[in-house]
């Protein structure tokens, strides 16, 4: 026997809720305030400031509203409409609420398709969009044997790369579309689309080994591993891989130059440069961060324990109270500071790691600290002859970021942004790309000078 159970629900609002506005942002840029109450919007308020004309018919009891060439008619109390005549189901329900007609931004969404027009949600509030505003993104995959190469084109602007756990994430100032899905090939579990973030899934064992934007047309490669787990990886990897640590982010904007070029930017596009010379020496690299987020010190070092990277470079611009300081610094993580500048720097990068961090750390890592020491040798070297300063070298401090590293792993702070002319020459791309070419000269080195590794027992 088969029970239907029908259930009507009334409710009632019966809370003198004082009334709240919504800011939409028309196709004009004009501003206007549309009545809402929680997740409820005025519809007949929006589809006007949509353009749209609004009609009300006492005969059916529905309202129309018209755009262009299309039409659509709406009931409230009802979920469905009729769209350029032809009947269609509406995610919820138009209601009544105080002698307006709203609905969810769901289906005011539904509303607007037809004439056109979509709606982007933002902290400021709503826009209007006409429908083909949008950027609509092309995603291709191209697969060889264990590494992958996603490529993404169609935007005019570079959305900030998040690489997770799982697969990577594009957000995007505006809301995108993306083209179509392309194939998995073993590698794409799965391609999420929301509003302004465009998010692909890595099948089990894949990960971003790094990312790199070219321009004219503007495009993003997302470069990606297959990883076997449960081998030792001096057996399955052909690459060496680096993670170069872009300094600060977000809110931590790190040193500040006398004209306002702030040390988190310098550092990301240097890691940048960096990662580009790298891997056209045939090395895998990884950005702790693709973008301007704010990032962890311990989430730091963590990518590049988890990847068993061969070497971890986190990348600085130093600050000093003598305006005329010049040339660039190598540490290495050490429990003592070589001397007192050195502490200084440990003391202004991030907070000093704390004693127990710093004993756990020796004893795990003493094996590292030789090779974190020639790392820093070869990047020093090299960076002093690049600016003809012979008086900086490398040095050792209690840098937070550096604790835990399960690799060699080294800070270089590559000039003094603090210094109004070493300022202006930070933030040259020929000097850039000079000062890229010397780091990556300084880990290639140290990649190929390495002892090598012991037979897996
Ligand atoms: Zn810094």
């Amino acid at each position: 026997m088969v029970r239907c159970l029908c259930l009507s629900l009334v409710v009632v609002l019966a809370l003198p809720v004082s009334s709240a506005a919504v800011q939409v942002t028309t196709l004009g840029g004009n501003k206007v305030d549309i009545f809402s109450r929680g997740e409820l919007l005025d519809v007949v308020a929006l589809l006007q400031a949509a353009g749209a004309k609004v009609g009300f018919s006492a005969a059916s009891g529905s309202y129309v509203a018209s755009r262009e060439a299309n039409e659509v008619h709406f009931t409230p109390g009802g979920s469905l409409a009729v769209i350029n005549g032809e009947l269609a189901s509406l995610p919820g329900p138009v209601r009544t609420l105080e002698g307006r007609v709203v609905a969810t931004v769901e289906t005011a969404s539904a509303l607007l398709k037809p004439l056109g027009l979509r709606l982007l949600s933002g902290p400021g509030g709503l826009t209007l969009l006409p429908l083909g505003a949008v950027p609509v993104v092309e995603a291709s995959l191209r697969t060889s044997g264990d590494s992958a190469t996603l490529l993404l084109s169609g935007f005019e602007e570079r959305p900030q790369v998040r690489v997770e756990v799982d697969g990577v994430r594009l957000v995007f100032a505006e809301a995108v579309q993306l083209a179509s899905t392309p194939r998995s090939d073993g590698v794409l579990a799965g391609v999420q689309v929301q509003e302004r973030e465009l998010r692909f899934l890595l099948a089990a064992g894949w990960q971003v080994t790094g990312s790199e934007f070219a321009d004219n047309p503007l495009r993003l490669t997302v470069n990606l591993v297959r990883q076997a787990p449960a081998t030792p990886r001096a057996a399955t990897r052909t690459q060496p891989l680096v993670v170069l640590d872009p300094g600060h982010g977000g809110d931590d904007e790190g040193a500040k130059g006398p004209s306002g070029v702030l040390e988190k930017n310098l550092t990301l596009t240097l890691s940048r440069r960096v990662a580009g010379y790298l891997q056209r020496a045939g090395v895998a690299v990884r950005l702790t961060r693709e973008g301007d987020e704010a990032l962890g010190l311990a989430d730091r070092v963590a990518v590049a324990n988890r990847l068993q990277a061969d070497c971890f470079v986190s990348i600085h611009v130093n600050a000093a109270t003598a305006r005329g300081a010049r040339g660039a610094e190598t540490y290495f993580m050490s429990a003592e500071p070589s001397d007192s500048e050195a502490a200084q720097a440990a003391a202004r990068e991030n907070a000093p790691a704390g004693p127990v961090q710093l004993i756990l750390w020796e004893l795990a890592h003493v094996a590292n600290l030789e090779a974190s020491s020639r790392l820093a040798l070869e990047l020093q070297t090299r960076l002093n002859q690049l600016s003809g300063i012979r008086d900086r070298g490398v040095k050792q401090a209690p840098f937070a970021v550096l604790t835990g590293a399960t690799m060699p792993a080294v800070l270089v702070e590559v000039g003094f942004l603090s210094n109004p002319e070493e300022e202006v020459r930070l933030s040259s791309p020929a000097e850039q790309e000079r000062l890229a070419a010397t780091l990556a000269e300084g880990i290639l080195a140290f990649l190929r000078n390495r002892p090598s590794p012991p037979p897996n027992p």
